[in-house]
């Protein structure tokens, strides 16, 4: 590890190994540091993605990173009723359940191939902040904390982001907004190999839901997300992940288990300071509807470091020159989105089962030529009158 790069990232997640690739192909010395010994793992994500977005980034698609091509999806009420997406109406939506320990670890050899140095067990524990400018961070490596130099650092450390507040800039999430997560990697259960399933109820999964995402033959991540408030003694995220496996999976093997959060709040107000870069998770850029930020981060990745290398060779490393990233990620079909699925899940988390079961009833026997998410929501609005107040303000 030298003592100086042109761009520092901190984090190897999707975000970070997009934005390393990046800024390598660019010419620039680059230098990622990630804390954990192995790239991808432990894999702490239910990993789905749409197909159109996976695509904006690859010519070719590496089998081996899919473990499920996802085809439709059932979004499941509290009493039974369901919304059934076909693959016949899914269109645009169909995607796939990746495997994030083969996915993470080609991007960052792209990375590396594209000249980016790569370092695991490094762990940022501080930051270099000078006069206000973020001029790199303190990496434990090796057994020793040492100085590491930078024009440009590249905060990419997900959603337990330490680096950021560092740099001074809160990013308290606050409690209702940050859904805890407990999944099962499990085999040897009855699933539709190419639909994912969506349970929502208060019952189920309060202000959150529970997914099954397939993973091959028998095989699925069984997940679920809660709000941070609706956690306590035998309610934890686990416990009702436990008593629907119990119910629903009894026979089921569970061979790998993993925690973690996912912030569904809007994102940090603003994602650059003078020096400093903050993408993916780490900038609260997930989805507030689904918790999903694998596209998000790689979106935001690429994107900070285009602009870095225009800033490095300009000379201007000012969060006013660095702001071209963040109003450009705002304003992108992406940033929109953000922005209507916060207010969509605002309106989500206070919905009663009765009203869930409304809605999925109503919806039950749709056919749309076209779908999307948005359509869906038309489609629900129109179907049910006492909820377009609360839905005007969207977009
Ligand atoms: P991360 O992937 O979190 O990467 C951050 C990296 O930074 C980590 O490797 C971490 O070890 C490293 N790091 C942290 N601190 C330091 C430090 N001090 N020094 C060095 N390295 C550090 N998204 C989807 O799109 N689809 C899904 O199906 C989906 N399911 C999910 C299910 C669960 C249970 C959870 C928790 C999340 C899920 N997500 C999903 C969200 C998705 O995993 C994240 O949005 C995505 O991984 C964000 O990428 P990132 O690069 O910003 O951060």
């Amino acid at each position: 590890m030298k003592s100086e790069y042109d761009v520092l990232i901190i984090g190897g997640g999707p975000g970070g190994a997009l934005a390393a690739k990046t800024a390598a192909e660019k010419g620039l010395s680059v230098a990622l540091a990630e804390k954990r010994p192995a790239i991808g793992a432990p894999v702490r994500c239910a990993e789905g993605i749409g197909e159109d977005l996976i695509c904006e980034f690859f010519d070719e698609i590496d089998p081996k990173w899919i473990s499920a091509k996802i085809e439709g999806a059932k979004l499941i009420a509290p009493d039974g009723s369901y919304f059934y997406l076909n693959p016949e109406m899914a269109g645009n939506e169909v995607g796939f359940v990746l495997d994030r320990k083969f996915f993470d670890r080609d991007l960052i050899w792209q990375a590396v191939h594209a000249g980016a140095e790569i370092f695991v067990k490094a762990r940022a524990v501080g930051a270099i902040v000078e006069n206000g400018v973020v001029c790199g961070a303190k990496i434990e490596y090796n057994g020793e904390v040492r100085e590491v130099r930078a024009k440009i650092t590249i905060a990419a450390d997900g959603v337990e982001s330490k680096f950021t507040r560092w740099c001074g800039i809160d990013t308290t999430v606050p409690l209702r907004e940050m859904e805890t997560c407990a999944q099962y990697l499990m085999t040897d259960i009855n699933i539709e190999p190419n639909i994912t399933v969506f349970h929502v109820g208060r019952e189920i999964a309060p202000e959150g839901y529970l997914w099954i995402f397939p993973k091959g033959h028998r095989s699925a991540n069984v997940g679920i997300g809660i709000s941070g408030t609706q956690s306590g003694d035998g309610q934890r995220a686990k416990d009702y992940l436990d008593r629907y496996v119990s119910e629903n999976f009894p026979e089921g093997k569970i061979i790998e288990q993993i925690a973690g959060g996912v912030s569904v709040c809007e994102p940090l107000e603003c994602t650059v300071s003078d020096g400093l870069m903050i993408i993916g998770d780490a900038a609260r850029i997930s989805d507030p509807m689904t918790g999903g930020g694998i596209y998000n981060a790689m979106y935001t990745g690429r994107l900070a470091a285009e602009v870095a290398s225009k800033c490095i060779e300009s000379g201007d490393l000012s969060k006013e020159a660095l702001m071209e990233y963040d109003s450009v990620w705002r304003d992108s079909k992406m940033g929109r989105a953000l922005e209507r699925n916060y207010q969509m899940k605002e309106i989500f988390v206070k919905l009663t089962d009765k009203q869930l079961n409304a809605i999925l009833t109503s919806v039950k026997n749709l056919k749309m030529a076209d779908f999307s998410t948005l359509s869906l929501v038309k489609e629900i609005v129109k179907l049910n009158p006492k909820l377009i107040k609360d839905l005007t303000g969207l977009k």
